[in-house]
């Protein structure tokens, strides 16, 4: 294992160790993801393999670190965050020579930490389990969780909880907040290491180029517009779109108080801490441009060595955004209406724009209307018809969708079926804190084949029954 992050910019970097396990207890292991590691199943099953998923065991070149960064939280700077509770194993080589993090939550208190104790409850764990699977199967990028350990701790929230360590690979846990950090201590030496180490992990080729700190920030500017886009055309709801939670990468990272929408409304917000909607659902693609323009910021003296014409060149960058993304969600709400190519985008905008006005007013939930809208496209238009209030609205619409000849069946490989139903989570996390893993793999089954019906699983395609709430919350 390498520890390159931590050689590279070590002022980002504190030495630390995991605490100790008492008892630990494998939860769920991502084997597909294990495997493309190379790590053996069975391997991690040993207890030399949980002292790994744990920290405690450390393969020969693992120096773990706690990272530090900053971020812009709810808009307001602190300059002193970093990882709290959390751990960078170090870096390996995938089956396929791709470079990813390992990485613990949960592992313990590090200097970071400040009032929290460090540690991480087994449901919220295994939520970040289940929906970054689910998202990884609907194909849009993110960290992924290779296992969850019960430690045998016990945690204290609101009540005492089992305790739990996530284990989490990612391309890179860089963040805006990395970037805000070292340029919040003035260094542009320790900014220009950073963004040399980004580009290497991510795009190496633009080492090579004219400007590539600014190739950099293009290249961010690009996959952000392009994973918001995937997010706003799935519903997902990340939460805490603050500055730290965001990626260089363009993965998505960070799953706390994170839902998948139901009824379709751009207001929607399940985060008990998000009291002023920052970072609703409809919010996201804005909030997410505002990051980058704090990822700007800290690029600026790597831009041109003039400050006016620094922040010219990524005012111009930035300015691409609101193109990338709206160009990224057309096409994709055009695969969701399966309009074929020919359509033109004057016919497919308001297409578009008439259908939310249609599924916010009857509040219809996001998911099972498109899947039912791939049945229409085939001719029977009554489950879909069944899900909307404004019937005579909904013909109209239907008439001039159907007459541009959409293709149902490309509507449902685009479509999910199965998205992780915030009841069901909430339902396999209880009964798996409760010592039951069962609703949890079955949940874990049905996303990962987010597109491929099957009989036996209708209660994982429909929204949750009335008495769950609206006003249903994750923290
Ligand atoms: P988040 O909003 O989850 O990204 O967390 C914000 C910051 O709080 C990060 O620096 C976390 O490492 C830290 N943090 C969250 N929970 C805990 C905890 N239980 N103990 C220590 N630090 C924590
Ligand atoms: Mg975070
Ligand atoms: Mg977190």
């Amino acid at each position: 294992m390498d520890d390159r992050f931590a050689r590279t910019v070590p002022e980002l970097a504190v030495p630390w160790q995991a605490v100790p396990a008492p008892a630990p207890n494998l939860l769920a292991l991502n084997e597909p993801l294990a495997a493309e590691l190379g790590l053996a199943g069975d391997a991690l099953r040993t207890a030399d393999g949980l002292g790994l998923l744990t920290g405690t065991v450390l393969p020969p070149g693992a120096h773990p670190v706690a990272q530090a960064y900053a971020g812009h939280q709810f808009g307001g700077f602190n300059p002193g965050l970093g990882d709290g509770r959390a751990l960078l194993l170090g870096e390996l080589v995938d089956r396929d020579g791709r470079v990813r993090d390992l990485h613990l939550k949960g592992s313990g208190r590090t200097p970071f930490a400040r009032g929290g104790d460090g540690l991480a409850a087994v449901g919220p764990m295994l939520r970040e389990y289940v929906v970054s699977e689910a998202m990884h199967a609907l194909g849009i990028p993110t960290t992924r969780a290779l296992a969850v350990v019960a430690t045998g701790r016990d945690v204290h929230r609101e009540t005492v909880l089992p305790g739990a360590v996530l284990a989490r690979v990612a391309s890179s846990h860089l963040r805006v907040g990395s970037f805000q950090l070292a340029a919040s201590k003035g260094d542009v030496a320790l900014t220009r290491r950073l963004a040399d180490l980004a580009i290497d992990r991510h795009h190496p080729a633009l080492a090579a180029a004219d400007a590539p700190y600014l190739a950099l920030f293009d290249a961010v500017v690009a996959a952000q517009a392009q994973l918001v886009a995937r997010w706003m055309l799935v519903g997902f709801v990340h939460g805490v779109l603050n500055t730290d939670n965001v990626t260089i990468s363009g993965e998505t990272i960070d799953y706390g108080p994170c839902a998948f929408m139901e009824a379709y409304d751009p207001a929607t917000v399940y985060s008990s801490i998000d009291e002023g909607g920052r970072y609703a659902y409809g919010n996201q693609p804005g909030i997410t441009q505002w990051n980058l323009a704090r990822l700007a910021e800290a690029l600026l003296p790597l831009l041109a060595d003039d400050q006016d014409r620094a922040v010219e060149i990524a005012t111009a960058s930035l300015s691409g955004f609101g193109r990338q993304y709206n160009a990224a969600w057309s096409s994709g709400m055009r695969a969701k209406l399966g309009l074929p190519a020919d359509v033109d985008d004057a016919v497919a905008a308001p297409l578009v724009d008439d259908l939310l006005v249609l599924m916010q007013a009857g509040h219809v939930d996001l998911t099972t209307f498109f899947r039912a809208l791939g049945r229409a496209a085939r001719g029977d238009t009554e489950p879909a018809r069944s899900l909307v209030l404004d019937l005579a609205g909904f013909d109209a619409w239907t008439d001039r969708w159907l007459a541009t000849g959409p293709d149902g069946d490309a509507m449902d490989r685009v479509n999910p079926v199965y998205v992780p139903r915030n009841h069901l989570v909430e339902e396999a996390l209880a009964a798996a804190t409760g010592g039951d893993l069962v609703p949890l793999e079955r949940l874990v089954d049905a996303v990962r084949s987010p597109y491929d019906e099957r009989a036996g699983l209708e209660a994982y395609a429909a929204p949750a029954p009335a008495d769950f709430g609206a006003a249903y919350q994750t923290f």
